[in-house]
């Protein structure tokens, strides 16, 4: 099996020049001001812990996968151990308000640490993942008292989150959900019902486990407008926090499941069981947004990561694995064969995971910025930076996670048939990533919320403020790179014409928009990192001028190189998908259901 090394020359490159994240920082109130002297040793000591003590637990999760017996779950060797490294390394609680315990560090700081986690075990990374979201929950909706209570064994780590949303018959339609909440007289209320898929629903990483629970009053209105966010200990903590009276909450059984089988999927039963309310009746779904933006950048970045270790262990495989001839003459005639790194389609296939992982990073870390502006920049700013963000979650969430399942599939091909094998690893990252599509709201769902809320509603606010900068970024390329500006001028021209018509459709008829939205979000997706690319080759060739890093940096010229395969060779997919939304809703329409059949 190939090993990994965290990618922190790249990390390094976006954080300090391409998106000069220190001026950012400074420009943060409320949060502790990030220094580049502050951030190097967390990112040095987050790749340590990945490298090591994640990444040898990463297959063993695969191989051992979580246990069920009794109502209880046993994570696989090693996890406990992380989960505790994790905590003593003070991580749990980076983000957090420092009146419960936080660390007061910016919103992108957890997205930046915790990628090098992610890359080496995904599966683990999901259990503190799925704490902060519900940290990020209280911290915005519960009361001083609840947070007092809660959010501090959240902080500490003592606790673990989860979020409770998807029933049997209720997924993607969160609106028809049955889970019941009846008031009790002190003020708590009696949660009833039956959740599944509860990510890290019960496990041994800790005592306490923290439900953050989506259920329905009996007087509620039907649909969305009728959900209230609920927090159910397993355990009602004690005054002093620690674990008290099991409360009425039970894992009934555990998925088995193609991939992540280090993380616990539960099915939780929900008998009368003490809940508290987080945020007002009625308001569940806004304050459980909260939660499910801060996933979704999250899950967008698990697409990313786990691309990350299939691509470095391709690229090993190409540079070492002897077969065939280049078609041009021996490149390496004292072997057998030369390597396959030297077959146009193999470096076709390395190039498009690398095109993706770098442009999916800078386009998560660019986003991760709103987010900390939208809460904690300047105040005029922080209405068009969440506008913004909004935009930018779903784009983030499902290109990210459908470009990093295409590239850990490359990853499998260029091991030829030893990838299909287990015994090489990389099989497991496309049954590890294959989730991220789902999750989260799938990419259909992630789809409509992009053309018909973000960009229709808001009649394409924050995409027109994106496109202006992409025709910014596309003068500043003009002279030193005028093949890129070129190329970045067009898509953004088109992007923004697309829209309008696109919108226009919808609008007269939804079932247009449900049939443009997939190829609508596909093409923002290639057009959004159009932009990451433009900027990246940019930067990299203001460096190389500069001087002090001229002659043959591989790293820069390998931006810039990949700028170039990025927008000759991936970006016309994105008239593809032009074409076909363009073709409308008709063919999808007009076949009888009936007419499927074909038996
Ligand atoms: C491993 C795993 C972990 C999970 N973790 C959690 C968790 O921690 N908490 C939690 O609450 N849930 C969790 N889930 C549930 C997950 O969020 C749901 O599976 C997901 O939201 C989809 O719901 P569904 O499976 O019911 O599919 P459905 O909603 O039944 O959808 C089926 C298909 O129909 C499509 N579809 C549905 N409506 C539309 C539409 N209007 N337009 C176009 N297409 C549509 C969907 O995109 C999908 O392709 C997890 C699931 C898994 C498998």
């Amino acid at each position: 099996m190939a090993d990994f090394r965290t990618p922190l020359r790249d990390m390094r490159f976006l954080l300090y020049d391409v998106f000069d994240f220190e001026t950012h920082f400074a420009r943060l109130s409320d949060r502790e001001r990030v220094t580049r002297d502050l951030l190097d040793p967390i990112l040095d000591e987050a790749a340590r812990f990945a490298e090591t003590q994640l990444f040898a637990a990463n297959r063993v999760g695969d191989v051992q996968g979580c246990r069920f017996a009794d109502g209880m779950v046993t994570t696989p060797t090693g996890f406990k151990e992380a989960y505790a490294t994790y905590v003593a390394n003070g991580w749990t609680g980076m983000t957090g308000d420092p009146a419960y315990g936080g660390q007061a560090l910016p919103h992108s700081m957890s997205l930046i640490v915790e990628e090098p986690m992610t890359i080496a075990n995904m599966a683990w990374t999901m259990y503190p993942d799925l704490s902060h979201s519900a940290m990020n929950a209280l911290e915005r909706h519960g009361t001083p008292a609840l947070k007092q209570r809660f959010l501090t064994l959240l902080l500490s780590g003592a606790c673990t989150g989860t979020m409770c949303l998807t029933e049997p018959h209720a997924g993607s339609d969160v609106g028809i959900l049955r889970t019941k909440a009846v008031p009790n007289a002190d003020g708590s209320y009696a949660i009833t019902g039956t959740k599944i898929f509860i990510s890290a629903g019960e496990h041994d990483l800790v005592d306490n486990i923290l439900h953050l629970v989506l259920a329905r009053l009996p007087d509620a209105p039907a649909g969305t407008k009728g959900i209230s966010l609920f927090i159910v200990p397993k355990f009602i903590p004690r005054e002093d926090g620690s674990p008290g009276v099991r409360n009425g909450v039970a894992c009934t059984g555990i998925e088995a499941k193609m991939g992540i089988h280090g993380n616990a999927t539960c099915t939780l039963s929900f008998d009368a069981a003490i809940g508290f309310l987080v945020g007002a009746e009625n308001e569940g779904m806004r304050c459980m947004f909260t939660m499910m933006n801060a996933a979704r950048l999250g899950v967008g970045m698990q697409g990313v990561g786990v691309s990350e270790a299939a691509y470095q262990a391709s690229l090993q495989y190409a540079r070492e694995r002897l077969q065939m001839r280049a078609l041009t003459g021996r490149k390496n005639p004292a072997g057998v064969a030369d390597p396959i790194i030297v077959h146009p389609d193999v470096r076709r296939m390395l190039l498009t995971q690398k095109a993706f992982i770098e442009g999916g990073r800078a386009l998560a870390y660019y986003t991760a910025q709103q987010a900390d502006l939208a809460e904690f920049g300047p105040p005029e700013q922080r209405a068009d930076a969440e506008t913004m963000l909004s935009f930018l979650t779903p784009i983030v969430k499902a290109f990210l996670t459908e470009t990093g399942f295409e590239s850990v599939n490359h990853a499998v091909q260029i091991y030829g048939g030893h990838g299909f094998i287990r015994e090489t690893g990389v099989e497991q990252y496309v049954r590890d990533s294959r989730i991220t599509l789902i999750y989260e709201g799938t990419t259909q769902i992630q789809a409509l919320d992009l053309l018909g809320r973000k960009v229709m509603l808001t009649q394409g606010k924050a995409l027109l403020a994106f496109v202006e900068e992409m025709q910014r970024t596309a003068k500043q390329c003009s002279t030193p790179l005028p093949d890129v500006a070129a190329a970045l001028e067009r898509i953004a021209a088109e992007w923004a014409t697309l829209s309008l018509a696109a919108g226009g459709r919808a609008a007269a008829d939804l079932n247009e928009l449900g049939a443009a939205s997939v190829d609508y979000l596909m093409y923002s997706g290639y057009a959004s990192l159009a932009y990451c690319w433009a900027r990246m080759a940019l930067v990299a060739t203001r460096l190389l001028n500069k001087g002090e890093r001229t002659g043959a940096d591989p790293f820069l010229t390998g931006k810039i190189a990949t700028a170039r395969f990025y927008l000759t060779r991936i970006l016309p997919r994105a008239e593809a998908h032009k074409r076909a939304l363009e073709a409308g809703a008709g063919v999808l329409m007009q076949i009888d259901d009936a007419a499927f059949d074909h038996i």
